[in-house]
């Protein structure tokens, strides 16, 4: 197959001070949660997307000195010497693959409490750090700033000795000190490094002054800056502060890598911004400056890429979340394969990683973070080791993405579903308010296996246990999902709740089928605090019924605070007239009326109910895998060699984990059975 010439434009090779990459795809700087805990992790995570095309391959923040300590965060660093052969794999494993390597140099200044380190913070003036811990950063004096200067020089030249080709300085997301002297709000400093722009900025320009001094001769210097912070004139805009920087420094660094600040702006989810969104806030940057310009946006439609080129709104596709669903998207359109990019549905599950401190995971790409780990390439599978078929019961994440990676390794597969659609859970959320980009999960899949001469699908299939003997294939996976518990029983209460046995109590399975209450108001009842809740709190409201969120949590969606959600949820929630009750718990439902009881009071309420949604907890369905498993003595006589539970059958949980789990069952067919999780184990200096 050959390229589309409509995306010839991307394939350009562009200058970058002193070096060139290849085209214009350039992975920005992520967070991975492995940070420099597991330098080969993230390595062979690097070298898969300089593999798959991606012309510019950047680490996340890299810590540049010890009081710029994130733990219990894991980012990058280099403090000294010692850090330099773990980045160097990195730079390495992005070389091998012909793309450049670049490093995201930074400071943190009042952002960290360096709680490792346990050194006092830095800032330009007297202020308590970010994240509302109980520590405060010092204000910098002369010598200070001074100090920090060298530390950044130093940084660069070991940044440069360790390979990288493109060497940051960072000032944005709130999370840099170079951006805490630009925030008219941190910064009250009376000296020529505060007051007015120009002295704000001071710093800003001296960094970059210094990084080209100390590595400009072979390194090309970037600078990432957050143009707007989307907190009007208290902060940077874009058409204030944010352009004049931009216009000040225009042609000093080498490249613009422009975003919005804070992250939480900045990598907003599907369900609150769609592809392009940063569009309107960066666009003026290459007018102001003749250096190349990166934009981002969760690009994932080559068309908006090649537009946003063509139109001069930017020089380099920037994707951070994109190059994470899918590290060949660049390769897969320079050899004419567009139909088969894996597309970001804008989940944040990959950014959950970073706030969890786990390895990088994706929903759309379940090799993400096992690259090293456990060996996964994304494009590469093993090829079978059998000539054995597998049957896959149930199309839902799981056993959709089991079913085409086992295709993948050349199995004949047969995939028999229950229902008329393929897709299962993401089939049925996706149609709730903001979700829709979700079926991505399902779409992808079924696209890809629809056109695989080896996978046979059957719908309307509900198979039982005699069925599955029958067919008799050589391995059989079950993957049939879950359903939302009705009567209660989650965290909060491990019992079934009074009055749930009775009339008006829905499941969000009852409202994702469309069975809504008639009437009001509705009692959302959270014990689930991902966005289910939220989302059918919307879905109630948009019904045009009164609705009220009730969660035993101090806040509502709590754990969306790891996909940065939670305060766009409480706000789309208190701007659709959604009452939101917090720290409280449902005791009862009992003559239309829920009893609510303080979780800090104590106080126990009533509150007038006409339907309850209970969003708790889910149970597998599974009584086809148990009815097989009584039956095991058949199995041998019906050829059949395994039967396994995958997905929400197996364990109820994310998507992504629905996915991992199928892909996982793929690659261990027919292998020997695997022990631990393999780890990376730390080298212990002067041990060989
Ligand atoms: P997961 O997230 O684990 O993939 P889902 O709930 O999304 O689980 O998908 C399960 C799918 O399995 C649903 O589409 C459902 O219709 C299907 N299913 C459930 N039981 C059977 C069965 N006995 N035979 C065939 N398909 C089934
Ligand atoms: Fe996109 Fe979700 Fe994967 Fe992140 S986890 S890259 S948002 S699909």
């Amino acid at each position: 197959m050959t390229r589309d010439p409509r995306y010839d434009i991307l394939f350009e090779p562009v200058r970058i001070g002193p070096v060139t990459a290849r085209n214009r795809f350039y992975q920005v700087p992520h967070c991975n949660g492995m940070g420099w805990t597991q330098p080969r992790a993230l390595a062979a995570l690097r070298g898969v997307k300089a593999e798959g095309g991606w012309a510019v391959v950047t680490t996340e923040e890299v810590e540049i000195h010890p009081t710029s300590d994130c733990e219990p965060f894991h980012e990058g660093r280099l403090w000294d010497d010692r850090d330099m052969p773990a980045l160097a794999l990195m730079a390495d494993a992005v070389h091998r693959h012909g793309a450049l390597a670049a490093i995201e140099l930074m400071h943190h200044g009042a952002s960290c409490a360096n709680w490792g380190t346990r050194l006092a913070p830095i800032a330009p003036s007297h202020r308590p750090i970010i994240y509302y811990a109980p520590v405060q950063a010092r204000a910098m004096d002369k010598s200070d700033i001074r100090a920090l200067r060298q530390w950044h020089r130093d940084a660069a030249l070991r940044a440069k000795q360790a390979g990288f080709d493109i060497v940051y300085v960072y000032c944005t997301q709130d999370l840099s000190i170079a951006q805490h002297f630009l925030e008219r709000r941190k910064n009250d400093r009376i000296d020529e490094y505060g007051g007015s722009l120009e002295n704000r900025v001071r710093l800003l320009r001296e960094l970059i002054e210094d990084t080209k001094e100390a590595v400009g001769d072979r390194c090309a210097v970037a600078v990432r800056f957050g143009v707007d912070e989307l907190m009007g004139d208290a902060g940077i805009t874009h058409d204030g502060e944010g352009r004049d920087v931009i216009e000040m420094l225009a042609d000093l660094p080498d490249l613009w890598d422009v975003n919005l600040s804070t992250w939480a702006n900045d990598s907003q989810t599907s369900r609150f911004a769609k592809e392009g969104f940063q569009e309107r806030y960066t666009a003026f940057v290459k007018q102001v400056t003749g250096k190349p310009v990166v934009g981002v946006g969760r690009f994932t439609s080559p068309d908006m890429m090649a537009s946003q080129i063509r139109r001069g709104i930017m020089d380099f596709v920037g994707a951070a979340r994109p190059s994470i669903a899918d590290p060949f998207l660049p390769k897969k359109l320079e050899e004419g394969r567009i139909d088969e990019i894996r597309e970001c549905i804008g989940c944040n599950m990959c950014v959950s990683s970073d706030y969890t401190e786990t390895n990088l995971r994706c929903t759309q790409n379940p090799t993400s973070g096992e690259e090293w780990r456990r060996g996964w390439h994304p494009e590469i599978i093993a090829p079978r080791k059998s000539e054995g078929a597998v049957l896959i019961v149930g199309a839902g994440p799981a056993g959709l993405e089991a079913a085409l990676s086992a295709a993948r390794r050349g199995y004949q597969v047969h995939l028999a579903e229950a229902g008329t659609e393929l897709g299962g859970r993401v089939t049925r959320e996706a149609k709730l308010p903001g979700l829709s980009e979700w079926a991505r999960v399902r779409d992808w899949r079924a696209g890809q296996i629809e056109r695989m001469p080896n996978v046979s699908i059957y719908r309307n299939s509900p198979l039982e246990a005699a069925h599955v003997l029958e067919f008799g294939a050589w391995h059989v996976a079950i993957a049939t999902g879950a359903v939302w518990r009705r009567d209660g029983v989650g965290r909060d209460s491990g019992f079934p709740v009074p009055g749930f046995d009775g009339p008006g109590i829905y499941t969000p399975d009852d409202i994702m089928a469309g069975r809504l209450p008639a009437s009001g108001p509705v009692l959302i009842w959270d014990d689930d605090h991902y966005y289910m809740g939220g989302v059918l709190a919307e879905r109630c409201r948009a019904a045009g019924l009164e609705v009220v969120l009730a969660t035993p949590a101090s806040i509502v969606s709590a754990w969306t605070v790891n996909t940065m959600e939670a305060l766009p949820i409480a706000r789309r929630l208190a701007r659709l007239g959604i009452g939101m009750l917090t720290y409280s718990s449902l005791t009862g439902y009992r003559n239309g009326a829920a009893i609510l009881q303080h979780g800090v009071t104590g106080a126990v309420t009533e509150h007038a109910a006409g339907a309850i949604v209970t969003v708790t907890a889910r149970l597998p369905v599974e009584a086809l895998y148990l009815d097989l498993a009584a039956r095991e003595a058949e199995w041998a006589g019906a050829g059949i060699a395994s039967v396994t539970r995958i997905g929400d059958c197996w364990s109820p949980s994310t998507i992504q984990q629905a996915v991992y789990s199928g892909h996982k069952l793929a690659r261990e067919l027919d292998e020997a059975p695997e022990g631990d999780v393999p780890r990376e184990l730390p080298i212990l200096e002067g041990m060989a």
